[in-house]
């Protein structure tokens, strides 16, 4: 389908009725219950894939908001265990109040840690917009002296992010590489692709040459290539790093063959009730696909 058709169905779907929307959230989003996702790992297990689930949501507007996605945490975290699911955890700080009460969040977000901990699961703090990197990188570090599996996301189209990974270096240190999905400004991001995906390998080899745990979370295909090229001609042992991807996102043939190769591949594996904001980000980040729902839901209504 041609790319302005494309652009035009992209522009033109946030006024698009939630059901067609819905047609692009089946194929991101594993569900909207804990069961949905529990079905989606274990398939993804078979297939030898693990996992990182996450609960939809995010900006929230009132503190009594935070109550659910920490009860939906909380359970996730158990049912991991008791379904001997292969998966950890990943969240958003702001789902648990960031933007309006720090304190608060941290008492949401250490009973979690605790959570984790005494499942001896590991959680994975993503990365905001760049107003909240600081805030977000303190309670990385506070939640590291309390259980050391946790880590938290580096994105390469800040410029600050190689300071960022320097100060953190140590032994063991889990980073989740990415290019950063939120717009900011030149003046503290790269615009450029080709400066984004130069410091993004950057920074996974500054993490590899020092000791660290690289997750390297892209689905580009020269980055796969350029990483695992790196890895191979390095000998980086494979405990040392893995690739991630987010569920949906259609590189089936690659990770597939990077599984096939022995390298750890993570699927993210969102779930819940709030799909909306999620899939309308994964629509702009791939126009393409705006091609594939209208064709999915002429096909629908021709059946
Ligand atoms: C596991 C994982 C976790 C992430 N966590 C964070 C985080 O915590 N904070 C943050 O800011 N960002 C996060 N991101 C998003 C990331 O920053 C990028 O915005 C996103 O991955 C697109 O960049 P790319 O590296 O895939 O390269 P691109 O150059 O954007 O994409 C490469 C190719 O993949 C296709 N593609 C990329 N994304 C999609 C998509 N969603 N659907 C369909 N096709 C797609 C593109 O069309 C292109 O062909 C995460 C990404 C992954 C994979």
């Amino acid at each position: 389908m041609a790319k302005w058709f494309n652009n035009f169905l992209v522009k033109t779907v946030p006024m698009a009725p939630k059901f067609m929307v819905g047609l692009v959230a089946k194929k991101y989003v594993s569900g909207e219950t804990l069961q949905d996702a529990v079905r989606v790992i274990r398939d993804l297990n078979a297939k030898g894939f693990t996992a990182s689930s996450d609960v939809l949501g995010e900006h929230i507007h009132d503190l009594s908001e935070t109550e659910l996605p920490l009860e939906m945490y909380l359970d996730l975290t158990e049912t991991i265990s008791s379904e001997q699911i292969d998966s950890n955890v990943s969240l958003k700080l702001t789902q648990l109040g960031l933007e309006i009460d720090s304190d608060r969040t941290w008492e949401n977000f250490e009973k979690i840690l605790v959570k984790i901990k005494e499942q001896d699961n590991f959680l994975r703090i993503d990365m905001e917009d760049s107003a909240l990197t600081d805030v977000t990188l303190e309670f990385f570090k506070r939640a590291k002296s309390i259980y050391k599996n946790v880590g938290f996301v580096i994105q390469s189209y800040l410029h600050r992010s190689e300071k960022d990974i320097r100060n953190f270096l140590s032994p063991g240190i889990n980073v989740r590489v990415c290019k950063g999905i939120y717009k900011e400004s030149p003046d503290i991001a790269f615009q450029d692709p080709v400066k984004i995906r130069e410091n993004f390998l950057l920074l996974v080899k500054l993490l590899l040459e020092n000791d660290g745990y690289a997750a390297i979370a892209t689905h580009d295909l020269i980055i796969i290539d350029a990483c695992e090229k790196y890895i191979k001609s390095n000998n980086i042992p494979a405990d040392r790093y893995e690739f991630q991807a987010l569920y949906g996102v259609p590189i089936h043939n690659t990770l597939k063959r990077l599984v096939s190769d022995g390298h750890t591949v993570r699927i993210y594996v969102p779930y819940g009730k709030d799909w909306y904001p999620y899939s309308m980000r994964r629509l702009k980040e791939n126009p393409d696909l705006a091609g594939y729902i209208f064709k999915d839901f002429f096909n629908i209504k021709s059946k």
